[in-house]
């Protein structure tokens, strides 16, 4: 395992849209190993692919005892709202308010190539939705509308 750099806003790799995995192999399962190390050493709640540099459609979420792998995920439901304080890790120092959907349902494949399918809700479907955008190129200083500086 090894961890990765965790590129900041201004580099372009974060505006692009990733591609979907192919391969379930020692590779992408190397990958999901770095990437949650990273998460770890980092101290968040989510990361996804593009962050390090990798334009997969893979992301991660670790909340308490929580632990999601996604490999291309598609949110097929979602429904209510809530809206809240958010952070990444690749917009460093800084938080902001954004709406997101109380309850989503997420379809993805795992680190084997078995398709799943969860429903989270709250601070988790947050993380979801945050980490979803990654994947096509979206941060979440372009939904909220009140970026400020972490004291
Ligand atoms: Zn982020």
């Amino acid at each position: 395992m090894a961890i990765r750099n965790i590129i900041q806003v201004g580099d372009e790799t974060l505006r692009k849209k990733s591609f979907p995995v192919t391969d379930f192999g020692e590779k992408t399962a190397q990958l999901l190993d770095d990437m949650k190390e990273t998460l770890i050493k980092s101290e968040g709640v989510g990361l996804a692919a593009p962050q390090i540099g990798v334009l997969r459609r893979i992301f991660i979420v670790l909340i308490d005892d929580e632990y999601y792998e996604c490999i291309n995920p598609v949110i097929i439901k979602q429904s209510g709202k809530q809206i809240g304080e958010e952070g990444c890790l690749s917009v460093r120092g800084k938080y902001g308010t954004v709406e997101r959907p109380m309850k989503i349902t997420c379809s993805y494949f795992d680190r084997n190539g078995k398709a799943r399918k969860t429903t989270v809700s709250g601070f988790t479907a947050r993380a979801f939705c945050h980490e979803y955008d990654h994947l096509d190129g979206v941060l979440y200083i372009d939904k909220a509308n009140d970026v400020k500086e972490c004291k």
